[in-house]
């Protein structure tokens, strides 16, 4: 906010796009536009760049109107220097108030309710459009109502808020998505590749970050817009391309729309007494909602061998979404994943069972092996059982591969490691033995052993009757 205050409302930003970019012909009469702007408590000055850079760099036939959604901040400055500030704008930039937070799921859907163009536009409250940004958004929607858009997302450095381009001009990424429904973003297929006439053009992709898209408001409306039990943060990206996919649209990206975003360091707000009445993490909670409406049984599987806990969350009920679903007669996962996500498997391959997961607690010392809060690569280190998942929650699967998250583990010479698992792949080095409990990296042909005084993890000769060899999987129920 420092940096931020000190920089103009309408400061110049480096034009990222493709050079192709301003030789593209829109329509003339596009649809008119919301764009919608939902806040809990942020900057001021970031807040109002982004509506400044909007009103700036739109053809004013298309903006409709800046609906800024506030949820429910306790700021002073977003009180009444925010209405005096944005009255120079008059009926163009408009301001409502939730009445208690609600999330910014459900505060998007309450923005999209009260918007009057015919395509809603959300941006997060901290981004800088870039030049020409619109019509390039609405021109897919303009030719097929069923289309949903999404910029290509440039960085604000959350220190200095120099505007980076993502990648460079020639490059063209898609979103897709691990098992354990992290956001990942890919190459074009070649598939796609293949079928491109110029490297400006709008290509289809499974999803999308979240934050920053248009869809024409009714159609988004008829899909019941946002699931209603989707919880302040986290989710509501797949539940709409799933939505949109499954049920006859589709997703486009368009490289000739740039939109800068302020990528920050830490969440800078908790999620209040939304979250106090949940056991359990709420993003998981939403995971579950949207992966038990859209996946197949097949596909659910692969979601709780990588999030094991997952089994064990309330996610409320989802009789309403799944009545939507069959009323809209949408397709099945698996037909999204053959015809849309057909290259994420190349990545992510389906995922093999888990042969053990829980804690991995060693015998000699009743301390479980963790990731020590470290990303990898890092040494694995060994910590006070704590029961509640996350860093010590190890899964050995029926190839061998040791997992914490996201990641694996492997080992050397030098220690017990973290690393991130090859793309592509889905075994391992390891071969636990149910007898003896040890753990044997079968490349090396060594075991894992913890150091009696330092504490410290390495592969040494197998031992079966050392005791600081010997590790056990404790399967738990946490204690949430
Ligand atoms: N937001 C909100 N209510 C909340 C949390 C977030 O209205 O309970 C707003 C936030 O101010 C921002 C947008 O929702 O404009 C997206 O949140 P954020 O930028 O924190 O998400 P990220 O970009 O990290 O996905
Ligand atoms: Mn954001």
């Amino acid at each position: 906010m420092v940096v931020s205050d000190e920089i103009a409302m309408d400061r110049d930003i480096p034009d990222t796009r493709n050079p192709e970019c301003p030789h593209w012909q829109y329509p003339e009469d596009l649809p008119t536009t919301s764009v919608v702007i939902v806040f809990h408590n942020e900057g001021f000055s970031t807040l109002m760049r982004t509506v400044h850079s909007v009103i700036d760099r739109s053809p004013p036939q298309f903006l409709k109107e800046v609906l800024l959604v506030d949820d429910f901040s306790d700021k002073a400055a977003l009180k009444e220097p925010l209405e005096d500030y944005i009255s120079r704008w008059g009926s163009k930039v408009r301001l409502i108030r939730n009445k208690e937070r609600a999330g910014l799921i459900r505060t998007r859907t309450t923005g999209a309710e009260e918007a009057k163009g015919e395509v809603v536009l959300f941006l997060d409250a901290h981004c800088e459009v870039n030049r020409n940004w619109l019509p390039p958004l609405l021109a897919p929607i303009y030719r097929d109502k069923y289309t949903m858009t999404v910029p290509v997302i440039d960085g604000v450095d959350h220190d200095t808020f120099e505007y980076r381009p993502v990648y460079g001009a020639g490059s063209n990424f898609r979103g897709i998505f691990e098992w354990g429904m992290l956001y990942k973003e890919t190459e074009l297929p070649p598939e796609i590749e293949r079928s491109r006439e110029h490297q400006s053009e709008p290509y289809k992709a499974p999803t999308h970050a979240g934050g920053l898209f248009a869809i024409n408001r009714e159609y988004f409306l008829s899909l019941g817009a946002y699931d209603p039990g989707l919880l302040v943060w986290g989710g509501e990206n797949f539940e709409l391309s799933f939505k949109v996919w499954q049920c006859g649209g589709s997703i486009e990206w368009v490289p000739c729309s740039r939109v800068g975003h302020v990528y920050r360091g830490f969440m800078p707000y908790n999620f209040g007494k939304l979250a106090e009445k949940k056991k359990g993490p709420l993003i998981t909670i939403n995971y579950k909602r949207v992966i038990e409406t859209w996946f197949d049984d097949k596909y659910k599987e692969y979601f709780y061998t990588r999030e094991p806990l997952a089994r064990f969350l309330d996610m409320g009920d989802i009789s309403k979404q799944l009545e939507l679903k069959e009323r809209l007669n949408c397709k099945s996962f698996h037909w999204f994943m053959e015809n849309v996500a057909y290259d994420m498997l190349r990545k992510y391959p389906e995922l093999p069972k888990n042969i053990h997961w829980g804690e991995l607690r060693s015998a000699a010392t009743s301390r479980c092996l963790d990731t020590m809060g470290h990303s990898a690569p890092s040494f694995m280190g060994v910590a006070h059982c704590h029961g509640f998942g996350n860093n010590q929650l190890i899964r050995l699967n029926a190839e061998g591969q040791l997992g914490v998250g996201e990641r694996c583990i492997d080992a050397d010479g030098q220690g017990i490691k973290l690393i991130f698992c090859r793309l592509g792949t889905v075994d391992g080095p390891w071969q636990y033995d149910e007898q003896n409990h040890v753990m044997l990296h079968k490349r090396i042909g060594k075991c894992v052993a913890l150091h009696p005084q330092t504490y410290q993890l390495s592969l040494m000769p197998c031992d079966p009757i050392n005791n600081y060899q010997k590790w056990t999987f404790n399967q738990f129920v946490p204690k949430w």
